[in-house]
């Protein structure tokens, strides 16, 4: 992975206070380990967040979260440092590729939003026997889960099973089948936005109750 190793150099932090003083400390200080800073928008080292069709936000995230990294990457100074290596027509031109692509982004996202917020989670209780309940989620794959890595988790959150069973053959409504009853432990996962189910918005989700009905058995 060259790029994450070159976000890492560039990320390195400035040695410390502690250096100076050096008396008793060894010669060679252990340096810390780099860490690497993700954008929180396009989930790229921040060396990248040019390249990609979110760049506005990007900024937008970076000056809000770090804003001194904010400094190192677009104060003036850098760009004009930055400026120096390119040409400025090539920069007008990155500048309006730039825009395009945005623009571009944006019409998606839009139109992805429309149709999520038109989809819904259902979260069900069913109740197999007297004791025993199912939780099944249906329409999690609307949000671009998937629903094996959901089920997965599900199944590691709960120290249970979980698997994901077919509606009808060949059709895309597949649920996730969870043993036992955990409504309100899944809702309360996709409120947090828990590891693959962030993003999947929780007014959309609704818990139902299946009861067996009376004399079924
Ligand atoms: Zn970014």
């Amino acid at each position: 992975m060259g790029k994450k190793q070159r976000a890492a150099a560039a990320a390195a932090p400035a040695p410390g206070p502690e250096e100076a003083e050096s008396s008793t400390a060894p010669a060679a200080e252990p340096r810390l380990p780099v860490e690497v800073i993700y954008c929180g928008v396009c989930g790229w080292p921040l060396e990248y967040c040019e390249f990609g069709s979110t760049f506005t936000r990007c900024k937008e995230w970076l000056g809000a979260e770090h804003s001194e990294l904010f400094d190192k990457y677009y104060s003036e100074d850098a760009l004009a440092a930055k400026l120096g290596t390119i040409s400025l027509e090539a920069q007008s031109k990155l500048e309006e590729d730039t825009a395009k692509k945005e623009a571009k982004a944006e019409a998606r996202a839009e139109a992805e939003l429309k149709k999520k917020m038109e989809s819904q989670v259902v979260i069900k209780r069913v109740e197999r026997t007297k004791r025993k309940h199912v939780t099944v989620i249906s329409g999690l794959d609307k949000f671009g889960i998937d629903l094996k890595k959901a089920a997965k988790q599900f199944a590691s959150k709960f120290a249970t099973g979980a698997s994901v069973s077919k509606v009808t053959a060949g059709a895309t409504d597949d649920e996730i089948v969870v043993q036992g009853d955990v409504c309100y432990e899944i809702l309360e996962m996709i409120e947090d936005g828990v590891g693959i189910l962030k993003g999947v918005p929780a007014d959309n989700v609704e818990i139902v109750e299946d009861k067996k009905k009376k004399g079924g058995n």
